[in-house]
């Protein structure tokens, strides 16, 4: 369907090994517990790809946002909470600081993030400030060599168990007077909130981070004061495709397993695979699987190509995370009673596909964005 190289095929069958191998047999565990699967992270970085899309000096792979979304639905259809963990990581806070930050920057803090010695993540929205983002309130005033940041960053990706934090804070009036820091576990005054409980992604930690009096040296601002807005742009851009490849890669695993169920399970002496009504159903889910993997790979080949996907992305997110939402329910009915059980994975599925119409955008912020290109505003 999508022409890829030989080189794309490897990689994909690579993840896919990996992903059946080390984030599967522990995905249903890390959802029960509240876990977070450390040894499948340190496999992730023994592929290499923690720092997917960073140079190859730094210890990474130089790869694509294709290639990095390929990666993740493979990754997600074994776990889609550990590669929700490894999207915050590499997108999130390696690709940003790759992107932006000074050779000096790089030099210190890629090489420890790409080998695993370090989790990263990025921390941007607030109590009050979730889809209005640039509402934040977190704020950083430069005293000598130093910032001095206060505030609450909300539902931190990693933040129980990060090292390196790419934090976005308030340094002039106007809304747009944003900047960016590198903030490490253990600089004074800086505090990870209690571990929050989720409906899903519940094998990726998420939390807030707490800025009392934080002291951040100063050579740990990014690129100038009051850049940020266009590191976050850019970088929201890109995490919006990727994180696609999650809704992918969990849409595949409900079709997977329901058609799987379907063929197995006999009702009035038949299959029920054989029932018109439950093709129609697999039917349906697969060629929406189909349509969103056209779109999403479409849009993360156009961002290589240097276009502007802001709309594209959007749309590419948008659809696939709806498509994984309904693949969930739909794998449930088909397994019936069964599928409301947690012995069987597919309501974990639906839990974690629900996710992906809120983080990084939500699906009325993405229909928001789509319609700006269209007609030219935000709805109001
Ligand atoms: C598990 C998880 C992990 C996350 N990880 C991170 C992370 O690592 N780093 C980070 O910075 N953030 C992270 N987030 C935050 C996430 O990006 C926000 O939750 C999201 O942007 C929505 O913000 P909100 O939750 O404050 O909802 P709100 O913005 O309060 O939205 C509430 C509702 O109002 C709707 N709405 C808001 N504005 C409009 C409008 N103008 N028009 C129409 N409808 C509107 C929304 O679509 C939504 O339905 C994470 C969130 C979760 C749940």
């Amino acid at each position: 369907m999508f022409s890829w190289t030989d080189d794309q095929k490897m990689l994909a069958q690579s993840v896919s090994d990996l992903s059946r191998r080390k984030l599967a047999p522990y995905a249903e565990k890390i959802d029960e517990s509240e876990g977070f699967n450390d040894e499948g992270f340190k496999a992730i970085a023994e592929m290499g790809l923690l720092g997917i899309t960073a140079d190859e000096k730094y210890g990474g792979s130089a790869l694509g946002a294709l290639e990095a979304t390929l990666v993740m639905e493979k990754l997600a259809e074994g776990c889609a909470s550990t590669t929700l963990s490894y999207l915050a990581h590499a997108i999130l806070c390696v690709n940003n600081l790759q992107e932006n930050a000074s050779e000096d920057q790089k030099e210190k803090f890629l090489p420890g993030l790409i080998s695993g010695a370090k989790i990263g993540g990025m921390a941007m929205t607030e109590p009050q400030a979730g889809s209005d983002a640039l509402n934040q309130k977190t704020r950083a005033v430069r005293k000598g060599a130093k910032y001095i940041l206060n505030g609450t960053k909300m539902f931190i990706t990693n933040g129980p168990v990060g090292d390196v934090f790419v934090v976005y804070a308030r340094t002039g009036e106007n809304k747009k007077q944003l900047s960016t820091f590198i903030v490490e576990k253990g600089m004074p005054g800086f505090r990870v909130g209690n571990k929050l409980r989720k409906l899903g992604m519940r094998g990726s930690p998420t939390s807030e981070l707490i800025f009392d009096q934080c002291e951040v040296p100063a050579e740990n601002l990014v690129g100038k004061e009051n850049e940020s807005v266009s590191h976050m742009m850019h970088n929201l851009n890109i995490e919006r495709i990727t994180i696609s490849g999650i809704s992918l890669g969990l849409a595949a695993a409900s079709v997977a397993y329901a058609t799987k169920y379907a063929s197995e399970r006999s009702q009035f002496g038949r299959p029920i695979s054989s029932y018109q009504m439950i093709q129609e159903r697999l039917a349906e889910m697969a060629t929406q699987l189909d349509a969103g993997r056209a779109l999403c790979y479409t849009a993360a080949r156009a961002y290589d190509e240097g276009a502007d996907t802001m709309s594209l992305g959007a749309k590419a997110k948008l659809f696939s995370a709806q498509i994984a939402t309904k693949a969930g329910l739909d794998a449930i009915q088909i397994l019936g009673g069964y599928g409301y059980m947690k012995e069987y994975p597919v309501e974990r599925y639906m839990r974690d596909a629900k996710l992906m119409e809120i983080g990084a955008g939500t699906n009325e912020v993405m229909r928001l964005i789509i319609a700006k290109e269209l007609v030219g505003a935000w709805g109001e």
